[in-house]
């Protein structure tokens, strides 16, 4: 049986590129493409708000060519990190960063929330069925520790 191993809470995170850890916050970004899709046949958005926001290895594995919008982890992570992202939300529609609409579906970023500020969240969901930005697990909302404790040691065993 391997060893199980747990990351720190809220210290580690995945790659959403190349999967390995991000062990440091300083060397870690968030990227998302631009969130306003034209229709080329009538020039209607079509999307209004990032499909997926990925967690990338800053200056390795992210991109601004594809990804050209982004922050970089540590100014997005703790207590303050938390307040960035809900301004987003509580000013409802808003120009920048992320073209907020009405009606948006919000379930990426509050996926990231959870990434990024939920204990062991981050670790459980590699071993969500889908792993990504529709992961929440069997569509539940509310993780305690111990039962994500539990799910990180029962997928690795
Ligand atoms: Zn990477």
């Amino acid at each position: 049986m391997p060893a199980v191993s747990i990351d720190p809470p809220l210290s580690v995170w995945y790659c959403d590129e190349c999967r390995l850890p991000i062990t440091d916050v300083n060397l870690g970004t968030v990227s998302w493409k631009s969130p306003t899709d034209l229709n080329p046949h009538d020039g209607q958005v079509r999307h209004d708000f990032p499909e997926k926001l990925f967690v990338l290895h800053k200056g390795a594995c992210d991109d601004s060519r594809t990804l050209p919008k982004s922050y970089d982890l540590n100014f997005i992570t703790g207590p303050l990190g938390m307040q960035v992202w809900s301004e987003f939300l509580w000013r409802g529609p808003k120009a920048e960063p992320m073209d907020f609409v009405p009606g948006v579906d919000v379930k990426p970023i509050m996926e990231l929330f959870y990434r990024l500020f939920v204990p062991y969240y981050e670790q459980a969901r590699r071993h969500f069925k889908a792993a990504d930005g529709a992961g929440f697990l069997d569509g539940r909302t509310i993780f305690d520790e111990h039962d994500l404790k539990k799910f990180i040691e029962d997928s690795i065993n």
